[in-house]
């Protein structure tokens, strides 16, 4: 079918009436997505194709001015209006004011990352059939259950995941929802109201980053997406170890060997920087701790170089899907004199994390000299270490 055969000018009906009951209640097309309202962003996909013409956005009674200032870049807006008290009233105010429209394109501001592309695949396919609607394929199962339990699997093959921008012949959808009106259907979309008078609608692939900004969380997947990437799945975990200083052992800080007249007492080297911050990589991974990963009643552990130690930690987090991101750690040390020593540390602490070293915290601290710590009995670390995951 010759598709200019049905060109005409097309209008959007743009929504922006929506409540948000599930983010307080808020008029959520108002919300700041990135540092613009939704309904902004909305407009500038729906308007970017130029078989779009003129846009109506419909808005809540009392946010008509807000509306109007969010539209107001905007020279295809012809019209702000109030919306009804549901959706479907909402979309047949925007309809009586599209004038001399042959075709409607509904977009909801709620969905704020349409792409202008999806928005012209959209109306094109509505010219071959008279409606179309975007839609994605189900990927996952769905289940119809009552009361908590499923009462049925549906075949997944034939379900679409209805989204907008939908699109229609003028005609075709004033009288869907004339006869809707007339018969007291209610329906979700207007594709809907289509569909009841026995009309084709055609699905066209929509996109999965078009989602709908229903929760605070859908809020926070949309601005991860306009970062350029998927919410990033990050974990820390908290790690404590304590060694008894005595004489005749090497002491061992962080990797480094610190000169100085009594050691750490340990199974392995002792290493209580490390071994904070492998159980804070451990810990952030959900993994059980390194008394129970390199067990002290294990021969192999003897003497152990905690930087093997940390290679092996850092090998069982990556294998759970994860890579190490940042460390903090601090250490509690009556003496010696810690601060020569902090750059090596913190060199090795980051080469074993395989991270950047400004991505390293290190310091020393005494206790002012309270308790065994600060008796000089003992050196202690604590260590928080977040992880994220792989992509
Ligand atoms: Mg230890």
């Amino acid at each position: 079918m010759d598709v200019s055969d049905h060109g005409g000018p097309a209008a959007a009906i743009v929504l922006a009436a929506g409540s948000g009951r599930r983010l307080g209640g808020v008029s959520k097309a108002f919300l700041p997505l990135a540092g613009r309202p939704l309904l902004d962003r909305a407009l500038a996909a729906v308007l970017t194709p130029a078989e779009i013409a003129t846009a109506v956005v419909v808005a809540p009674p009392a946010r008509l001015d807000d509306a109007r200032a969010v539209a107001a870049p905007y020279p295809k807006v012809t019209a702000v209006i109030a919306g009804g008290a549901e959706r479907q009233d909402s979309v047949a105010a925007g309809l009586g004011v599209t004038g001399e429209a042959d075709w409607v394109l509904v977009h909801d501001a709620a969905r704020p990352l349409a792409s202008p592309a999806l928005v012209r695949r959209v109306l094109l396919a509505a010219r071959e059939t008279g409606a179309a609607t975007a839609g994605l394929a189900a990927r996952d199962t769905i289940k119809v259950a009552s009361a908590g339990t499923v009462t049925e699997t549906l075949e997944r093959g034939s379900i679409w995941l209805t989204q907008t921008p939908q699109a229609f012949r003028r005609p075709l959808l004033l009288e869907a929802h004339a006869r809707a009106a007339a018969r007291g259907l209610r329906a979700t979309d207007d594709a809907a109201l289509v569909e009841a008078m026995g009309g084709a609608v055609r699905v066209v692939e929509g996109e999965t980053t078009n989602l709908k900004i229903t929760t605070a969380e859908d809020l926070a997947i949309a601005e991860a997406l306009l970062r350029g990437g998927a919410p990033e799945d990050r974990r820390t975990g908290l790690g404590y170890d304590a060694h008894r200083l005595v004489p005749g052992r090497p002491l061992r800080l962080g990797g480094v060997a610190i000169p100085y007249e009594r050691g750490l007492i340990g199974h392995s080297d002792a290493d209580a920087v490390l071994h904070a911050i492998i159980d804070g990589l451990l810990g952030a991974a959900g993994l059980p701790d390194i008394g129970q990963q390199f067990p002290p009643e294990d021969p192999a552990f003897a003497g152990a170089d905690s930087r093997d130690l940390l290679a092996r930690a850092v090998e069982r987090v990556r294998a759970g899907g994860f890579v190490p991101l940042a460390a903090d750690v601090v250490i509690v040390a009556e003496a010696p004199r810690l601060a020569a020593h902090l750059p090596a540390m913190r060199r090795a602490i980051a080469e074993g994390l395989a991270v950047p070293e400004g991505a390293v915290g290190l310091k020393a601290t005494t206790t002012d000299g309270l308790g065994a710590i600060g008796r000089g009995e003992g050196i202690a670390a604590q260590a928080v270490v977040t992880i994220r995951r792989q992509r």
